[in-house]
């Protein structure tokens, strides 16, 4: 079948799902995703305008932007339970931040949300209820989203939670075992995060190492708003997991280095690095591998969607990327503020750094980032879902 097959058949199979999805009761029915809409000056055409970007966003086509304004709608379809593990909450944030709400966090709040410990009123003994409650109720149906690390083994009382004293670890083993498809959302989900770093006191662990069911990584520290929500409305559209990497990620969001796409890559490419934040390379927007970004190493689509409703993202800002949505980036990107080349040439080449080559010429910076890059593109080649 050729391309345009192919996404024939895809189409014709969105729809169909699209069309018995909107059968089912709506879980919230209170809830009205364009009145909230309206209520914070969104339009109808800027609602288009997102589901465009979001289709973009999903590698889909164009054409399959009117499918994923459907999925938006019928996003209350599917219950979702979100459970918080060992954490800072700054994923939830990343969706949930009230002063200025995006489309995504309206989204967010539109989905039958059965179960979320930071929004929701209940606490204790009724929380863990509602849990229990929405498990049983929508077993094999809904949707779970796990924040956090999970200390495992001898340490999972480390984190002890609600009024019957479960473990993290037992609850996400519970409510995993009856979920429709599992997210782990951020980089201490996906991998374990700052909990795991060395010397993981609490042993820390990502959750695909405590259930045996597939688990679908979305890592970042926190990862946009766009690839939580993304993740959630492929599943609405196709109802079947998405391409994945060697890591699990999506390739739809993580397919891409940072670096590829990098509107510094031309300074990078000519050898133009700011040597010290604030320098007068820095004020002309020169590339920031010298003062320590791992962009070249990391995977994800920071530089297309950006944050804070598409305004901005790190190095627009002026850091260097850290690398956050790789696997133990805490250990591994570190020192954040200096080139992870200086470590690489230090064991690859006698001591001879990344900044000296870099002072040369910047195609040998190139080839310095390169030894990295071709490590890590060996162990991140794509692969299907199971
Ligand atoms: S991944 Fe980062 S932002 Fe998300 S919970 Fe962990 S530390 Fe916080
Ligand atoms: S090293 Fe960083 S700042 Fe420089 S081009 Fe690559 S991603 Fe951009």
């Amino acid at each position: 079948m050729n391309i345009e097959g192919a996404h024939e058949e895809l189409f014709r199979k969105a729809t169909q799902r699209l069309d018995e999805l909107e059968k089912l009761p709506a879980h919230n029915a209170n809830k009205n995703l364009f009145e909230a809409l309206e209520s914070k000056g969104f339009s109808r055409r800027d609602f288009m305008k997102w589901s465009g970007m979001m289709t973009t966003a999903l590698a889909l086509p164009a054409t399959f932007a009117p499918l994923t304004a459907r999925a938006a709608e019928v996003a209350n379809r599917l219950p979702v339970v979100w459970l918080h593990m060992a954490e800072c909450t700054g994923c939830s944030e990343s969706l949930l931040r009230s002063d200025a709400p995006s489309i995504d966090s309206l989204i967010f709040d539109y989905i039958s949300l059965e179960y979320h410990e930071t929004v929701m009123a209940a606490s204790g003994w009724q929380a863990e209820h509602n849990l229990d409650s929405a498990i049983e109720k929508y077993a094999g149906e809904y949707i779970l989203l796990v924040e956090g690390g999970i200390p495992k083994g001898s340490s999972e009382f480390y984190l002890t939670i609600g009024g019957h004293g479960r473990t993290g670890a037992e609850e996400a083993r519970i409510a995993s075992k009856h979920a429709k498809a599992i997210f782990a959302i951020g980089t201490c989900s996906s991998f374990g995060g700052i909990q795991a770093a060395y010397p993981n006191p609490t042993n820390a662990v990502p959750l695909s190492q405590i259930t045996n069911r597939n688990v679908i990584n979305v890592p970042g520290c926190p990862p946009s708003e766009k690839n939580i929500v993304g993740n959630v409305l492929h599943f609405i559209l196709f109802g079947s997991l998405p391409t994945l990497d060697a890591y699990n990620r999506p390739t739809w969001a993580y397919g891409l280095r940072i670096h590829d796409l990098c509107e510094r890559r031309g300074r990078f490419d000519a050898g133009q690095f700011v040597e010290h934040f604030g320098d007068e390379n820095a004020q002309k927007g020169y590339c920031l591998y010298k003062v320590g970004c791992k962009g070249p190493y990391t995977f994800n689509n920071c530089s297309k969607l950006r944050f804070n409703q598409h305004t901005s993202w790190p190095i627009q800002a002026g850091h260097g990327c850290i690398g956050c949505s790789e696997p133990n980036f805490w250990d591994t990107m570190n020192p954040f503020e200096e080139p992870i080349g200086n470590k690489l040439f230090t064991t690859s080449f006698n001591g001879m750094g990344a900044d000296k080559t870099a002072d040369t010429i910047g195609a040998v910076v190139l080839g310095a980032a390169a030894v990295g890059i071709a490590a890590h593109a060996i162990i991140s080649s794509t692969k299907e879902a199971k």
